[in-house]
């Protein structure tokens, strides 16, 4: 079994914390192993806790809208939580919840090593940023460590609130030049700015 395997069948058989208690199905994420780009959400939710699949239900659709938009699918990208089991009624994740979890996706994006990291959203944001406000960040890539971390809103919200749809919108379709190293980094050397994904 592979790293990446033995990673998914610990999330399956987790009990670090209590959402372990009321889930249905654990969801490790999926996707490309081998990816450059990786989508982190804030937890499952109804469908993806019976489906044990991430971003399945209403969210989901509207991401995988969003990615066709730019003319990729769910198959080339790696989709992931920063919790792995619902939290009941859908509420937020707590801090201990997150802490519990953050060792499975630290050990995600070691082993993908992607180049740029989709914060979906103000829980997954706080895990780069933890002080500043995702209205403010969003559409701004950042260099964090060996990748780039790019905010957006999170699909929900924008359902929940359509006037955040155009500026989702806006920052998937610029994720395509920053996926080409055309767009500008703050902290990035030139090295890294010349280099393409190897995606493309
Ligand atoms: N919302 C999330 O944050 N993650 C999912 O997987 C689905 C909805
Ligand atoms: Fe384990 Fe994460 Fe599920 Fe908590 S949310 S039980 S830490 S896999």
């Amino acid at each position: 079994m592979s790293e990446f395997d033995t990673l998914v069948q610990q999330v399956h058989n987790c009990t670090r914390c209590t959402l372990s208690q009321k889930r249905n199905r654990a969801v490790p994420g999926e996707g490309s192993r081998t990816t450059d780009i990786v989508f982190i959400g804030e937890g499952p939710g109804f469908y993806e806790d019976r489906d044990g699949r991430p971003f399945v239900g209403p969210a989901g659709k509207l991401l995988d809208a969003l990615l066709a938009s730019i003319g990729l699918d769910r198959e080339q990208v790696y989709i992931t939580n920063m919790v792995k089991c619902r939290p009941p009624n859908n509420r937020d994740p707590l801090p201990s919840e997150i802490k519990a979890c953050k060792p499975y996706l630290d050990k995600q994006l070691d082993l993908i090593q992607p180049r740029v990291v989709v914060a979906l959203g103000r829980y997954s944001f706080s895990k780069f940023f933890p002080t500043e406000s995702i209205s403010k960040a969003r559409g701004k890539p950042r260099r964090w460590r060996s990748f780039i971390v790019y905010p957006m809103y999170h699909p929900a919200a924008a359902l929940r609130n359509p006037n955040l749809r155009p500026a989702l919108q806006k920052d998937f379709s610029n994720l395509t030049s920053l996926l080409k190293g055309e767009s500008d980094t703050p902290d990035e050397s030139e090295d890294d700015q010349s280099r393409q994904l190897s995606f493309f």
